[in-house]
């Protein structure tokens, strides 16, 4: 069987297990992909051939005994699967850049929590994948080593912070990823890449070992080729970890009962404001279409409003970077990551991050700080925990109404490499429909919607709170039905 690259998660495993292919096969297949294609796409700062070719040994091992036994349908559904990392989570023993020159050289002691429980099933890890500095960014155009590519047009952006893993799995240069989301980070990369990933609810997946941006905002999330492989990566790194005290003890099922159920009935709510101002008309003509099919499903669609959206922005970046101030401020010079020499502590520090820190982290790290100072604290930090309460509460009454919110993912199509550099405040809001969730704390999820001339457009599905499993089931209808995720960039 030739371009293995070419496999979902689902597919490689079903395969594994019968013995069809094996695990190193695989892994070798998509090594040899990121060969042939890394030097266009530049989806990886950190690649770990070495390791993933021994955990792709020791999952063979245990394909072999356990098909001798028979019990092969029992292993764990990730077991031999390449995954890559976004470098924004820790990996023991392998390099975590937050694509800083601040942790150009840092190798963490431990893994994240959820690279620890994909590990235990057997994931193989390929590497660490590109991202915006520390999470910042829309594109990937802010990492100290420089963008990713968009595999659909290669002189575009792939989206971000996660873009990496967005220009690998569209790249086939992975299986399957995670990212981190805290306004918007896997959703706009799956968006403009025609891929699936998913925002759980906060709390619902651990955040220990994934180095903090925004803590109250920050979430870790699957980055997939398909819907059902965002469920099995789901179902592997959510559940409550007692080293994250926000992780909550709650029960996560199996999502993945509810694909192919039934979504006949289910109300969907549009929201007015995501089609209206601000929205490229060319992303709302693919959007509407798609909620057309949803309602040729039986899904039925309602008018709502949600008047805060437009809020959000400014509450997220008075939010965000005041967290971020107090976040970064461990990247001193003094414990680990790098250290600038100086004559005293003062001009160390200063040096340290002055030299470590990109323009974009220094900005937020700036503004963060002055809406936390003292006489300016009510004016901006506490004036938008209040109106984030609003925004909690607008999204708990349209739950009243409706099961699902439906609309784009990004009000905008991948835009040129150097276009944010050149319009810094229009990037920013670019983040319109992706930052309210991360502030109410809700889940969401991107899934394939079609193309704009040739460039992907995300349908976005937003939950209650606790209840992906609804996400799921609709997405997965909805992928049935129009399989835009099936269509994949030829890289020239
Ligand atoms: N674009 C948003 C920002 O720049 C969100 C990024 C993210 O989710 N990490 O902060």
């Amino acid at each position: 069987m030739d371009e293995l690259y070419r496999l979902t998660a689902h597919e490689a495993r079903d395969l594994l297990r019968k013995g069809e292919i094996s695990a190193t096969e695989l892994t070798q297949a998509v090594l040899d992909r990121i060969h042939a294609v890394e030097d266009k796409v530049k989806a990886y700062i950190t690649l770990t051939p070495e390791i993933a070719l021994a955990q792709a040994a020791e999952a063979d091992k245990a394909f072999v005994q356990a098909r001798k036994e028979g019990r092969a349908h029992t292993l764990p559904d990730l077991l031999g699967i390449p995954l890559a990392v976004k470098d924004v989570i820790s990996t023991a023993g392998i390099r975590t850049t937050c694509a800083s020159r601040i942790l150009e050289n840092y190798i963490p002691p431990y893994d994240a929590t959820a690279v620890q429980r994909l590990r235990a099933q057997g994931a193989v890890i390929l590497g660490k994948t590109n991202t915006d500095e520390f999470a910042m960014g829309w594109s990937t155009e802010n990492s100290a080593f420089g963008p990713s590519h968009n595999p659909w047009d290669l002189t575009r952006v792939p989206g971000g912070s996660s873009g990496g893993n967005a220009a690998a799995l569209a790249a086939d240069e992975t299986i399957i990823a995670i990212g981190s989301d805290t306004g918007g980070s896997v959703r706009q990369p799956a968006g403009f890449c025609n891929l699936v990933a998913l925002r759980p609810t906060y709390g619902r997946v651990s955040r220990f070992g994934l180095v903090a941006f925004a803590s109250s905002l920050d979430q870790i999330g699957p980055m997939t080729k398909d819907v059902t492989d965002a469920a099995l990566v789901y179902e592997a790194i959510a559940g409550h970890d007692p080293r994250d005290s926000t992780s909550v003890d709650r029960p996560v099922g199996e999502v993945r009962r509810a694909l192919g159920q039934e979504v006949r009935g289910l109300r969907v709510g549009v929201p007015r404001e995501y089609f209206g101002e601000g929205i490229d008309p060319r992303v709302a003509d693919v959007v509407r279409q798609a909620l057309r099919v949803l309602e040729d499903l039986g899904a039925r669609l309602e008018e709502i409003s949600l008047p805060l959206t437009r809020h959000s922005i400014p509450v997220y970046y008075i939010i965000a970077p005041a967290e971020a101030s107090a976040n970064l401020a461990r990247y001193d010079g003094v414990r680990y990551g790098y250290r600038a020499e100086a004559a005293t502590l003062w001009e160390q520090y200063k040096r340290t991050r002055g030299r470590g820190f990109g323009p974009e982290v220094k900005r937020r790290i700036i503004l963060g700080t002055y809406a936390l100072s003292a006489g300016y604290y009510d004016a901006y930090y506490l004036r938008a925990q209040k109106v984030r309460t609003l925004i909690r509460q607008e999204y708990e009454t349209a739950f009243r109404r409706v099961d699902v919110i439906a609309g784009p993912v990004a009000p905008v199509v991948p835009w040129p490499i150097g276009w944010a550099m050149e319009n810094p405040v229009q990037v920013y809001l670019t983040d319109l429909l992706t930052i309210s969730q991360a502030i109410a704390g809700v889940p969401a999820l991107a899934v394939p919607a079609g193309f704009s001339d040739g460039l992907p457009v995300g349908l976005q599905l937003v939950g209650r709170p606790f209840d992906e499993e609804t996400l799921f089931r609709l997405a997965y209808a909805y992928e049935q039905a129009t399989q835009w995720g099936k269509k994949r960039p030829v890289i020239e």
